[in-house]
């Protein structure tokens, strides 16, 4: 068994108040890995409790009978033995109504796919794998923990999301072995696509067009910018949640290498997320502002006016094209 599984496993063991916490605008691998982890710990008779920043998005319906998810600012008043952050790159990432509740606890472990990840916790187990959801699966295995349909569909959801329904890069044999179990024990395959990628709301499918209406092309065609605001967010009907694939109009444009979604987080402060195609490693263009991710997939926060910060990104880019 891998050092830092056991280490995870005498951890879990020792605790009886065990905190799952998460990144803000949690993804699939996000809540999956957060779920399948929380619902073992509960049935192993631990007292759980799970949190993401600023809470579930509706891609997350689909579970919310199978465990309780709390807001962050519920926790405030309650104590832990142990706090476990899944899929969360940086402390920072989990927020900050949640980053002083983390910081407080006894004892931290982080289980993570991103190799950007600093090792902020007292047991660190940071692995490449197309998703955290892999390693919660592994993890689960080693605890010799029944994988219930729930357990599978949560799994199943959280590697689908991140290798995009199977189609990216970080799509391995063993990627694809794992999601074959998980269908053989029962996850919904169809039920859960529907959820994740064919659903959604009028006013998020407005929020696409008036998205892509924004979509800029520098370079040569290389980079492409693209940006969100709350007036246009507002103006569609949508919510921010609804900007989480936007990114993704802007990255399949033929000619794009280097696609950028520009977020307001308020009017001096701004979201990046970056994608990649080829060759460009854009978890070096968000570190250079402090952000993380993965070779094709990252994201950073920026301070200024929407325009600067657009200024500065490309710039930025335009090095590694
Ligand atoms: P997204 O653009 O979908 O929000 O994020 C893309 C990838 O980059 C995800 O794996 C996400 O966890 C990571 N990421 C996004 N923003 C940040 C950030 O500010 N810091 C770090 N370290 N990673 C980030
Ligand atoms: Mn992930």
């Amino acid at each position: 068994m891998k050092k830092q599984i056991q280490q995870i496993i005498d951890a879990v063991k020792e605790s009886q108040r065990i905190l799952i916490v998460g990144h803000v605008s949690p993804d699939g691998d996000c809540f999956g890995s957060m779920f399948a982890l929380g619902m073992e710990l509960e049935r192993q008779g631990k007292y759980v409790r799970t949190s993401a920043g600023d809470g579930l998005t509706d891609k997350s319906n689909f579970m919310r009978d199978y465990l309780n998810c709390c807001a962050a600012k519920d926790l405030d008043e309650e104590d832990f033995d142990l706090v476990i952050a899944v899929d969360t790159a940086d402390d920072y990432r989990v927020g900050s109504i949640l980053e002083p509740i983390f910081k407080k606890q006894p004892l931290k472990i982080s289980i993570d796919h991103h190799m950007t990840n600093p090792g902020f916790s007292d047991i660190n187990w940071v692995e490449e794998r197309s998703a955290t959801g892999e390693l919660i699966y592994e993890l689960l295995k080693e605890m010799d923990a029944p994988i219930t349909v729930k357990t599978a569909n949560a799994l199943y959801a959280a590697i689908m999301t991140d290798t995009g329904n199977f189609i990216y890069s970080n799509t391995t044999p063993e990627t694809l072995c794992l999601a074959a179990e998980l269908v053989s024990i029962g996850a919904e395959v169809q039920m859960l696509a529907e959820e994740i990628y064919n659903k959604r709301s009028l006013g998020a499918t407005k929020l696409m067009g008036a998205a892509i209406d924004t979509i800029k092309l520098y370079h040569d065609g290389k980079i492409a910018i693209m940006y969100a605001d709350y007036a246009m967010i507002e103006g569609c009907g949508a919510v921010p949640a609804d900007c989480e694939s936007l990114i993704n109009f802007a990255r399949e444009i033929d000619t794009v290498e280097i696609a950028m979604l520009v977020r307001e987080i308020n009017q001096t402060r701004y979201k990046v997320s970056l994608r990649s195609k080829k060759y460009a490693d854009v978890a070096v263009l968000a570190g250079f502002f402090g952000g993380g991710g993965h070779h094709f997939a990252a994201g950073c926060t920026l301070d200024g006016t929407m325009e600067e910060v657009m200024e500065k990104m490309l710039m930025k880019a335009e090095e590694l094209i």
